[in-house]
């Protein structure tokens, strides 16, 4: 198998992990097969047993997936991953396979909606206790703590506001209390935020977003150590069966080979299309973490590498006028959807943050004026134009 620990990113996102079948193909081969054969009765018997290397059933390994939690481990730094079948899969998994009942978590109030749900709904059908806090204040986080705290949970920068949770104060409060940090680092790429060297235990993503970066695919990963993932994890996983298919495996292989392009690109048009919008009146609000103007943009120069591939911003006059701005785009499009090469804008209020009550929305900062972009890899001229139309039509 490839892997060098001295190769830069960009190397590694390309060759890590790859194993050759007899073929010496150039690509990652794309092994879609439910199970794998034995050689004799004995082979099987010790392959069950542990005692012999090799793959058993796709729901447990499959040489495509394997490659890809490899390459996703080199680049993180960590020890071992378990790929998913979605984000959510991912949270799910992560959470569940370590919560018992009368445990607590401490979570960041402004979390992607169906993580919400699962800290504040899900676990304590099971008994599992949870606080939600303003992720900012690290004075919350504190007082949040009980003496069952087990898991702290947080996103950075979060959906859709860009706000910044500080990583490595909230990972040493965890460790204080002997408890586990998880984060989801979607919005921050691979690229640009690296939890575990800022002392996160364990790190998932949605790889549907950046990390395919084409809009094809849904997956997901959690990684951590060997330890954790064999002790709690990997049964969990086993048999519950949250696994990756092959071919989104594969399609993620060849995502993460263009990630750095693609990230880079769409960093340096969002940074471009972030510093317009500041400038406009009829924009009463802009969130970048990449701008000078962001609250907090100390920590993001303590824990990210790079600004963001989404801007947050909120257009005066509320619903009326947010809608009127996205009606008018014509080479941006409506979705929900984030990290794709198309760029897309989302309005949370109504669509992706619905299901939050008036008041826990304005916690979070999300107004009837907030929109989201993500920006993809269009020419960014065409972007600017194209803003500035629906600029003109609002104001
Ligand atoms: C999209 C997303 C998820 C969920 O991922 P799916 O692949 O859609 O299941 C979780 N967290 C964040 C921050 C996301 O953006």
């Amino acid at each position: 198998m490839s892997s060098r620990k001295n190769w830069r990113p960009a190397t590694k996102l390309i060759h890590s992990g790859t194993t050759r079948s007899q073929f010496g193909e150039t690509s990652e081969a794309l092994y879609l097969t439910q199970g794998y054969l034995y050689e004799s009765a004995e082979s099987a018997e010790a392959r069950f047993k542990g005692e012999e290397d090799g793959y058993i059933y796709s729901r447990y390994a499959n040489p495509t997936v394997s490659m890809f939690e490899q390459r996703m481990c080199d680049m993180e730094g960590a020890e071992d991953a378990r790929a998913m079948a979605s984000g959510m899969a991912a949270v799910h998994s992560a959470i569940a396979c370590q919560a018992k009942a009368g445990d607590h978590i401490v979570a960041a109030k402004a979390l992607f909606g169906s993580c919400r749900w699962i800290v504040e709904t899900l676990m304590p059908q099971y008994g599992v206790e949870f606080t939600l806090v303003d992720g900012k204040d690290m004075n919350a986080w504190k007082n949040a703590v009980r003496p069952n705290t087990s898991i702290f949970f947080l996103e950075s920068p979060t959906n859709p506001t860009l706000e910044l949770v500080d990583i490595q104060a909230v990972a040493d409060l965890a460790h204080e209390n002997n408890a586990v940090l998880i984060v989801d680092n979607v919005f921050a790429t691979p690229m640009y935020q690296r939890p575990m060297e800022l002392g996160a235990d364990i790190v998932m993503y949605s790889t549907t977003k950046h990390i395919d970066g084409q809009g094809r695919c849904l997956g997901g990963i959690v990684l951590g150590t060997e330890e954790w993932i064999n002790e709690k994890l990997h049964e969990f996983f086993r048999h519950t069966g949250p696994s990756m298919s092959p071919f989104n495996a594969w399609n993620f292989l060849k995502g993460l080979e263009t990630l750095p392009v693609r990230v880079t690109q769409q960093t340096a048009s969002a940074g471009k299309i972030a510093e317009h919008l500041a400038l406009q009146k009829s924009i009463t609000k802009m969130i970048y973490p990449g701008h000078e103007s962001h609250p907090q943009a100390e920590i993001a120069k303590k824990q990210m590498s790079g600004g963001s591939t989404m801007i947050c911003f909120e257009v005066e006059g509320g619903k009326s006028s947010a809608f009127k701005f996205i009606n008018a785009l014509e080479t941006i499009q409506i979705s929900n959807n984030l990290g794709d090469a198309k760029s897309l804008i989302t309005h949370p209020a109504t669509t992706t943050h619905k299901n939050l009550s008036d008041e826990d929305r304005a916690e979070v900062g999300i107004t009837d004026g907030t929109l989201r972009l993500s920006v993809g890899l269009e020419h960014q001229d065409d972007l600017l134009e194209d803003i500035q139309m629906a600029l003109d039509c609002i104001s």
